[in-house]
């Protein structure tokens, strides 16, 4: 598969303050982040809340601005934000929130809603585009009757179907969905993911699936990057990484997964909450609640090691597996 997106060493800086008083502190939410996504492929972002996976979707969108390294979209330098060649990408790269009431317009109807993008990139006519309409919410599972009605007339589920067949009004390349099932009910979640599974299989779009839910991502994604503080700390095939996690942070997350069938006798359970950004660790950041961590680990950052099968991991102890398997 050829390569829709590349990011490399992207970093986001943010200003924080500890306190009404405290001193301003910089605070790396995304430091260094490198990845590829080829097209036709779901790449899964998971991590905790304060990760940087949600700053990282916005990146990759070009919606907020990185302050370090470079991208390419479809073999192309990333336009600057703003300019008239990054406003006619965007209509190739859309984004489906984790809110859906909160990114709909409650004074328009659904069909307004969904032919907005056609509207503002000047896509087709007026007949053409109430057709694209029509065809997206059968694609989404709207009825037509549902056409004229307002956000609050429908149920959180059939929100977010307005959501994504919006995103997709303009044909886009590339969709990055925050946490897109995380606000809906669990029976509901099933469905719209089954749905962007589904438009995926058609359209051959890719995605960048942002979740703390790694049983969704398990299910949807071709491949999984795990991210600790700012940073990618394990990459590789979903299936791989699921049933073989290397990192100590991944191995956590994954064993935190209830099965059917699975004790939960033997579940890594991850230490303390995840450290202030402003106040990052030395050394591995994830050795204050590693129980593997050394001395090492705390003196000196590891850096992304690959481990073959197209799996990368940032691990002393993965690391020296890796090449004591080689010798
Ligand atoms: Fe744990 Fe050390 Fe590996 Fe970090 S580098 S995950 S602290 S073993």
């Amino acid at each position: 598969m050829s390569v829709l997106l590349e990011a490399d060493s992207l970093v986001r800086i943010y200003s924080g303050r500890s306190g009404l008083f405290g001193k301003s502190t910089p605070v790396r939410a995304v430091d260094g982040v490198s990845l590829k996504l080829s097209h036709g492929e779901t790449l899964g972002i998971v991590g905790e809340s304060g990760s940087g996976k949600s700053t990282l979707g916005r990146m990759l969108l070009g919606v907020d601005p990185a302050q370090g390294g470079t991208m390419r979209f479809d073999g192309r330098p990333m336009p600057a934000i703003g300019t008239a060649a990054w406003r006619a990408l965007r209509a190739r790269m859309q984004m489906v929130h984790q809110d859906p009431l909160a990114a709909l317009d409650r004074r328009l109807t659904i069909a307004d809603q969904i032919r907005e993008p056609l509207d503002i990139h000047l896509i087709g006519t007026d007949t053409t585009r109430a057709a694209r309409v029509a065809n997206l919410m059968e694609a989404v599972g709207l009825r037509p009757d549902q056409a004229e009605r307002f956000p609050h007339e429908l149920s959180g589920g059939q929100r977010q179907r307005v959501v994504i067949a919006r995103a997709l009004a303009t044909n886009p390349d590339m969709l990055v969905c925050d946490e897109p099932v995380s606000a809906l009910d669990v029976s509901i979640q099933a469905q719209v993911v089954n749905l962007l599974r589904s438009l995926r299989h058609q359209t051959g779009l890719s995605m960048v699936f942002i979740s703390h839910d790694l049983k969704v991502v398990r299910n949807l994604c071709d491949r999984v990057a795990v991210m600790y503080l700012g940073r990618i700390v394990e990459e590789g095939p979903s299936e791989t990484l699921f049933a073989n996690p290397r990192h100590p942070y991944t191995q956590a997350l994954v064993s935190s997964v209830p099965e059917p069938g699975k004790r939960l006798d033997g579940r890594v359970i991850l230490q303390g909450e995840p450290p202030n950004p402003a106040k990052r660790p030395t050394g591995c950041a994830f050795h204050p609640r590693c129980p593997m961590a050394t001395d090492l680990c705390r003196d000196n950052a590891p850096q992304l090691h690959a481990l073959g099968q197209g799996r990368t991991a940032a691990c002393h102890l993965v690391a020296d597996a890796a090449v004591a398997q080689v010798a």
